[in-house]
């Protein structure tokens, strides 16, 4: 039988077990990009917790799915903008699986409206989800990847950061932010092992794009050099990369994972 591409990613990522014996987070990761993310970190031997907000059926087949295969999961239910929910996930995930060596701080949520129909509660919890939770996240497991000196800390972003839709004053502004937080953030871990970077998908089919009107969603397809949108694994593959030793000088920096958008 000829093998396709996604065979091929799929052999790639059972044959690499870069990431065996690390712990990896990965906050909303019951669907969509998340889920991805915590599929490829556990095919590459991680053990993988993963908070779900309150899609619990998904977040427990995927947790099943990888303890089937003998590795460490744990998923559980954790709002990230309540900053004592983080705390009893990470505890609970340190004492269950073990120190954290991975972050990725991947729930996000959009709220576009025009300006004008912008309220404070919006606004605010955007970015409560896109930015304030990467901070809480990463105050609860930074120190202790500061004294095992080795840290992996990746933050999804969006081309919405630079070049965003109409309607994204929020969401632009919390992704810009969280931008901004990634590059100061690696400049205090940098010296101790702890990397810190940040992942720009562009158009993946995700619920997300659900929120985008068909015509407009079909013209920002049409605009990517690449002529499709993405698939949550292949933001996955180059999470999994930072995660592991093999990006031992990279950090501080944006990637794109975009199909060719500039
Ligand atoms: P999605 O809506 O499918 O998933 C978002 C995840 O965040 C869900 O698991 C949800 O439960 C979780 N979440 C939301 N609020 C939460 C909260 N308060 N507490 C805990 N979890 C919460 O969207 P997605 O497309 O998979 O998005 C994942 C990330 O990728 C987001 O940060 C998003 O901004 C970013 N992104 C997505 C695209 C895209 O085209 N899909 C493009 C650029 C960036």
């Amino acid at each position: 039988m000829a093998t396709t591409s996604s065979d091929a990613i799929v052999s790639y990522a059972d044959a690499d077990r870069s990431l065996a014996g690390r712990v990896a987070v990965v906050t909303g990761g019951s669907r969509g990009i998340g889920a991805g993310i915590v599929e490829r970190l556990a095919a590459r031997g991680a053990a993988v917790a993963f908070t779900f907000n309150r899609e619990e059926a998904p977040a427990r087949a995927l947790e099943a799915m990888i303890t089937a295969r003998g590795q460490g999961a744990l998923a559980a239910a954790c709002d990230v903008t309540e900053s004592a929910a983080v705390t009893s996930f990470l505890t609970m995930v340190t004492s269950t699986l073990g120190p954290v060596d991975i972050l990725v701080n991947n729930a996000g949520i959009t709220r576009d409206t025009h300006v004008l129909l912008l309220d404070d509660a919006r606004w605010d919890e955007v970015m409560a989800v896109n930015l304030r939770a990467a901070f809480t996240c990463v105050r609860g497991v930074v120190r202790g990847m500061l004294l095992r000196k080795w840290g992996r800390i990746i933050n999804i972003s969006s081309p919405s950061a630079h070049l965003p839709l109409g309607g994204q004053t929020a969401y632009a502004a919390s992704k810009a932010g969280l931008e901004g937080f990634t590059r100061a953030l690696s400049r205090d871990l940098a010296s101790r092992g702890v990397l810190v970077n940040a992942v720009s998908p562009g158009l993946i089919e995700t619920e997300m794009l659900h929120a985008i009107p068909a015509e407009a969603l079909a013209q920002h397809i049409a605009s990517v050099p690449m002529g499709r949108a993405g698939r949550p694994e292949e933001v996955a593959s180059v999470v999994a990369f930072l995660a592991s030793d093999a990006a031992s000088y990279v950090t501080g920096q944006v990637i794109g994972v975009n199909g060719g958008l500039l």
